[in-house]
């Protein structure tokens, strides 16, 4: 009998899930030989309140891993991921979303109301909408990352999350020992050529191609940061990286951050800012500062600005 796991997503795009199928064929051993599958709701209709609904609180079986990915955004995810807890010796939180609250936690950066009222209220819903009261699950006052929920036992994040590292994930754990994970950062397995500080004092936007020669392999293209872009790899965890450089820099486009900070606790704008000062490039040049927190938007980092009327009481 195979290690019993249990997935679930909360306030997921189902990308982190298309993850672990892109396992490949190690995948085929894993799930026929060395773990049995209790509860997944991507892939089995397994009820929360029994088969036939008879049953009156939400159930998930025990297992011995859980796996759940993206962030917690309302009472229904929040009551989904408390049980995984209590059911689940072993919690991993997977994907950016679930370890920093990813893309859902942008709303922290918005006043909810306002959002509502955006989202149900615009001249392309039906006239005369609401904002739905009813059989929707009740927004939580923010997208919170799932630790600071429920205690976790192993993040990897990724946006989505590279499936050769939830495969070691998932190997350790059978094989009893520690996963070996990237700890660095994504600049720390990029081969760009890096010579010191850039020539340029002002961020670019990404609206120019960045200078490389087509067919030169990676390792020939200057450092995207240094000539000028937004390039977040000094400050975002490493791991998307599957052979030689990074995915994104290997199609020589600047870093997003998608992997959050290289410290779980870390603060990819405060960090990214320090970054550009070093590189001799003024932070005010970066046009939407905030969204340097796209990924990494929960644990209380990104907060709705106030509004102008209120700074000026
Ligand atoms: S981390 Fe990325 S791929 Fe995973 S659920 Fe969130 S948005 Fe989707
Ligand atoms: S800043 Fe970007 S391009 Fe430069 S070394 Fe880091 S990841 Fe590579
Ligand atoms: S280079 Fe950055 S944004 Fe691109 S996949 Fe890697 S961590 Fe994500």
């Amino acid at each position: 009998m195979g290690v019993t796991t249990a997935l679930e997503w909360l306030g997921s795009c189902s990308g982190c899930e298309i993850a672990i199928l892109n396992i490949g064929e190690a995948l085929v051993p894993l799930i026929t030989e060395a773990l049995e599958i209790v509860h997944a709701p991507v892939l089995m209709d397994h009820k929360y309140f029994g088969q036939c609904g008879e049953g009156v609180t939400l159930t998930i079986p025990e297992a011995v891993v859980g796996i759940v990915t993206g962030g917690v955004s309302n009472h229904e995810h929040l009551e989904v991921l408390e049980e995984m807890r209590s059911k689940c010796k072993v919690l991993i939180a997977l994907g950016t979303c679930a370890t920093h609250g990813g893309i859902p936690a942008l709303m922290n950066g918005r006043d909810r109301e306002e959002s509502w009222q955006e989202i149900f209220q615009t001249v392309s819903t039906d006239p005369g909408a609401k904002v739905p009261t009813l059989e929707v699950p009740a927004p939580l006052d923010r997208v919170y990352a799932c630790d600071e929920k429920v205690r976790i036992d192993l993040q990897l994040p990724g946006c989505p999350p590279n499936p050769e590292l939830i495969a070691e994930v998932l190997m350790s754990l059978i094989e009893g020992r520690p996963p070996v994970l990237p700890g660095k950062s994504v600049c720390d397995t990029c081969p760009t050529k890096r010579e010191g500080k850039g020539e340029v004092n002002k961020i670019k936007r990404f609206l120019t191609n960045a200078a490389f020669t087509p067919g030169a392999p990676v390792d020939e293209m200057r450092c995207l940061l240094e000539q000028g872009y937004l390039c977040m790899g000094p400050v975002t965890a490493a791991g998307c990286a599957k052979r030689g450089a990074p995915s994104c820099i290997s199609a020589r486009v600047p870093c997003r951050g998608c992997f959050g900070p290289v410290r779980k606790d870390g603060n990819q704008l405060l960090d990214m800012m320090n970054a550009l000062a070093s590189n001799g490039i003024d932070y005010k040049s970066v046009v939407d500062r905030r969204s340097l927190l796209r990924f990494s938007g929960a644990h209380g980092l990104l907060r709705p600005m106030k509004k102008r009327a209120d700074k000026e009481d």
